[in-house]
């Protein structure tokens, strides 16, 4: 293999990824099984990741997940960052969807300190949607069965807060690196996915991915 094509093979095997952030209810697991379907990028949601990890039998971090969930607040960083990289090492692809990860300072050190110099962040996917409208989901998704025990008014409160206070200021530090790259999310589905769209043609077109 000449310099050049093997130069290729390894930029071919780094690991492109996509950070998707908004508030709880904003619409980023919605909107994220439509860019699965239309761009062939893994969806890992960070929360799933760590539900999940919640319900396995004599899971040594089950009860601290469930309690963090609950009060909504940021679980430690080393947790999540172990379960979204065995994601990555297991999935067998190399283009990624991390979904409501990083979400606070810790999480952006950790993912920093573990992660980042392995792979290449494309850019960072913001939904932005207002909090009353965020709040009528989550509240007819509880109301619908979705069984989470976040899904509360109680619960909602605490999370909003988390995101003002803790997500935010990560969002507005991709922002400053021009990283961002920012949706209203509080249009129909259909009418959100058009401008998704938009960002990852753009992004296509650059040559990015
Ligand atoms: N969570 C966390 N770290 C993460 C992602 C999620 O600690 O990187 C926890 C946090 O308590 C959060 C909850 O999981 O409130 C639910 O997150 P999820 O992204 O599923 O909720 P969404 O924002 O999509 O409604
Ligand atoms: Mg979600």
């Amino acid at each position: 293999m000449n310099s050049a094509k093997r130069l290729l093979k390894i930029s071919e095997m780094v690991h492109k990824v996509v950070f998707v952030l908004g508030g709880p209810g904003a619409g980023k697991g919605t909107q994220c099984q439509k860019i699965v379907d239309n761009f062939g990028f893994k969806h890992l949601s960070a929360g799933d990741l760590l539900r999940e990890e919640r319900q396995k039998p004599g899971s040594e971090y089950g009860e601290l997940i469930e309690t963090y969930i609950r009060e909504g607040k940021i679980v430690p960083v080393d947790i999540t960052c172990s379960l979204l990289e065995r994601a990555m090492r297991e999935s067998g692809t190399d283009k990624f969807l991390i979904d409501g990860f990083p979400r606070n300072q810790d999480n952006l050190d950790g993912w920093n300190r573990r992660v980042a110099e392995k792979v290449k962040l494309l850019f960072v996917l913001f939904f932005d949607c207002s909090l009353e409208i965020c709040t009528d989901r989550c509240l007819s998704r509880g109301a619908a069965g979705s069984g989470r025990s976040d899904d509360n008014l109680e619960s909602l409160k605490k999370r909003f807060n988390t995101y003002v206070n803790e997500t935010k200021p990560i969002i507005e530090h991709y922002e400053q690196i021009n990283l961002v790259k920012r949706v209203d999310a509080s249009k129909t589905q259909e009418d959100v996915f058009e401008d998704v769209k938009a960002a990852f043609v753009d992004m296509e077109s650059a040559g990015d991915n």
